[in-house]
């Protein structure tokens, strides 16, 4: 009677997939929208206390409505992770209110274009601010809790474009590229006491960045044909969705990553393996 022994063997694996962070506390940045959403989504599916900071207070009041009964387990402020006095505030009032924090999902971002020639001093100066600065603030006031702990994890949203490039994405390709830096230099600074650091190097996910990007460029096609074009630019023939980000930052939050640190780890759906040259009839 073999089925039936099947069966349970697979119950009992499949009990065993689901990541369970109960009592971990997370902070998720840029977590009113598009992946650091997906990423408060994922962690609070995953029985974690969640806080997202955003600097939007009205997609954060929506956020707030959605999990009004669970305010045990999710809270929020709006916060500019760009200042370093807010950014302080923000950490000590986390950990006033639950006395740890476990977990910190840096994905505030912005999307910004120009080229070498014409982005102004201005325009590098944001990008840089809210991109890197900004995952360097938030580790600078958090790290210290996840010291005394001896534990703790942080993972910083990159992107694929810190590794490869196209037109007129300077500063915020180097600012992702300062994020895979920053992420290798925090990383050994804090090894030794049990504190891992990784980057996630997205391909593209549909957010409301990506959209915004898409409008600028479509032209006479629509957002979803836009979308659906670059899509296809990846191997998988689509863009991610920001619960497939959520789902790697829970794993590198969980211990089942607890040998990864300083890591740029890639989610792309193939788009940095490929080769742009079409062989003819392929
Ligand atoms: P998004 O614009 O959809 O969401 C970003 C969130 O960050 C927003 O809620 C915004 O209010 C918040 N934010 C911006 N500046 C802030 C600040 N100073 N303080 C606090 N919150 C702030 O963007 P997204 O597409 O979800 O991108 C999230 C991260 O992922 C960014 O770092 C982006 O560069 C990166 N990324 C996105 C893609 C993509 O295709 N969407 C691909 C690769 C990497």
């Amino acid at each position: 009677m073999p089925y039936p022994l099947i069966c349970l063997g697979f119950q009992s694996y499949g009990a065993k997939m689901g990541i369970d962070l109960s009592g971990k506390v997370v902070i998720v940045t840029g977590g009113a929208k598009g992946i650091g959403e997906g990423c408060v989504q994922k962690f609070f599916d995953s029985n974690a206390t969640v806080i997202s900071f955003d600097l939007d207070s009205s997609s954060l009041a929506n956020q707030n409505s959605k999990y009004a009964d669970f305010e045990s387990r999710f809270s929020s402020q709006v916060v500019d992770v760009s200042n370093e006095a807010q950014v302080e505030d923000a950490v000590t009032k986390v950990l006033a209110a639950h006395g740890r924090i476990d977990g910190l999902i840096n994905c505030a971002g912005i999307q910004t274009y120009g080229s070498v020639t014409d982005t102004t001093e201005e325009v590098w100066d944001r990008t840089f601010n809210v991109n890197a600065k900004s995952m360097f603030l938030t580790a600078k006031y958090v790290a210290p809790a996840m010291i005394t702990q001896k534990a703790g994890s942080i993972v910083n949203i990159s992107s694929v474009q810190s590794l490869m490039s196209q037109k007129t994405v300077v500063a915020y390709a180097a600012s992702k590229g300062a994020i895979n830096a920053l992420t290798r230099a925090s990383a050994i600074d804090l090894a030794i006491s049990g504190v891992r650091v990784n980057a996630i190097l997205p391909g593209s996910v549909d957010t409301p960045m990506l959209r915004t990007s898409a409008e600028m460029h479509r032209g006479e096609k629509s957002i979803e044909e836009v979308l659906a074009d670059w899509g296809a630019g990846h191997p998988l023939g689509r863009i991610a969705k920001s619960s497939e980000i959520g789902d790697l930052a829970v794993f590198l939050v969980s211990n089942e990553s607890a040998f990864i640190t300083g890591q740029s780890i890639v989610i792309d759906g193939g788009l940095s393996i490929q080769v742009p040259v079409i062989l003819p009839g392929k």
